[in-house]
């Protein structure tokens, strides 16, 4: 079969390797559309542990399939299944795991970063997987690149859990990517009487519109935006939806008394932001953060997906051929269109 392995920095070949075997635990799944996400940008931009020319890693991390072979001893799972895996695997017996937070846990694998992942044409699923629920059977009409995108969409519900949006808030997100787009989603859906997306770029910004015309869109000027979309209120939650430190500097200024501002995007390493504190204390603002998805979160977006509550599916924006991997990584480093696929007949 085909995978697209990563040797090292800047270092991405499709190369043919064998195909999985499995054992009587495990199973395989037949990859039908797999997502580029910031973290394949990044694994390929820096590199990764573990990563080097004796020691290739095929990434991808977000993906969908039908499972192609299943190993005996495997229970509930059949043959030709449409399915959806969550990336994060977890020991299952850590307190982490056991509170449902195995994407917190300390013996952590996730496909893509520790272990072979989905820019490949099968991928095996161990046992620690299975067992742990990693597998989620992908609801009729909900397509595979909606349900490989729901990775980011899961990870994106874990912060909106932290925010909340309540009827009639004004929600203010700053990046106007697929994440940011997935926040003004989940947003719209709670109520929000306004979501306003901010980003430099025009392109982007109209992207997103064509989307969904009920978003405001703001490039420049975004302080008196918000003051006039408000009324001098400020919004009543802030999503810094990128990974700009001064982003994350400004996030306080547009928040409102008794506001939520949330850190979505981390920042590279090395990086620092400047906070002014007393903006949390004066205006009483929550401030919170979150990171990756627990397997709560992830049958959760499957599911508003699948009733028709949030349409992710015009997020995925360019579809690729496995052989044309690198195409989606540049057009995804360059931010052109919103969430590239690979995709398998
Ligand atoms: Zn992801
Ligand atoms: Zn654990």
């Amino acid at each position: 079969m085909k995978a697209a392995r990563l040797y090292g920095k800047n270092d991405l070949r499709v190369e043919d390797v064998p195909v999985p075997e499995i054992g009587d635990d495990e199973m395989r799944v037949r990859v039908r559309a797999a997502t580029v996400c910031g973290t394949d940008l990044r694994m390929y931009a820096n590199g990764a542990t573990g990563v080097d020319e004796g020691h290739p890693l095929t990434l991808c991390h977000e993906f969908a399939g039908t499972i192609d072979k299943v190993g005996k001893d495997v229970k509930g799972y059949e043959v030709g299944e449409r399915v959806s895996v969550a990336p994060n695997i977890g020991c299952g017996v850590c307190d982490a795991c056991v509170s449902g937070g195995s994407h917190h846990c300390e013996e952590l694998e996730a496909f893509g970063i520790h272990i072979d992942g989905a820019f490949a044409e099968f991928v095996k699923i161990p046992a620690r997987a299975i067992v742990n629920g990693n597998v989620t059977p992908l609801p009729d009409g909900v397509s595979f690149e909606a349900g490989a995108a729901n990775e980011a969409f899961a990870c994106v519900y874990n912060s909106f859990e932290r925010y909340g949006v309540n009827p009639g808030d004004v929600v203010l997100i700053i990046g106007a990517g697929a994440i940011g787009m997935m926040h003004a989603k989940l947003a719209l859906m709670a109520g929000a009487s306004k979501v306003l997306l901010n980003d430099l770029s025009e392109d982007r910004l109209r992207g997103c519109k064509a989307i969904d015309p009920r978003i405001i869109i703001v490039s420049e000027g975004l302080k008196e935006v918000v003051d006039r979309e408000t009324n001098g209120r400020g919004a009543d939650v802030v999503i810094t939806a990128c990974s700009v430190p001064a982003v994350q500097e400004a996030a306080f200024d547009y928040a409102g008394l008794n506001g939520r501002v949330n850190f979505f995007g981390g920042l590279p390493s090395g990086k620092d932001a400047k906070l002014d504190t007393n903006q949390i204390h004066y205006k009483q603002l929550q401030v919170s953060g979150t990171t990756r998805s627990s397997h709560e979160h992830y049958r959760k977006t499957l599911d508003f997906i699948s009733k028709g509550l949030v349409d992710i599916d015009p997020l995925v924006t360019d579809r690729y051929s496995l052989e044309d991997v690198q195409k989606a990584f540049d057009s995804a480093a360059a931010q052109q269109g919103l969430k590239q696929a690979v995709v398998f007949d």
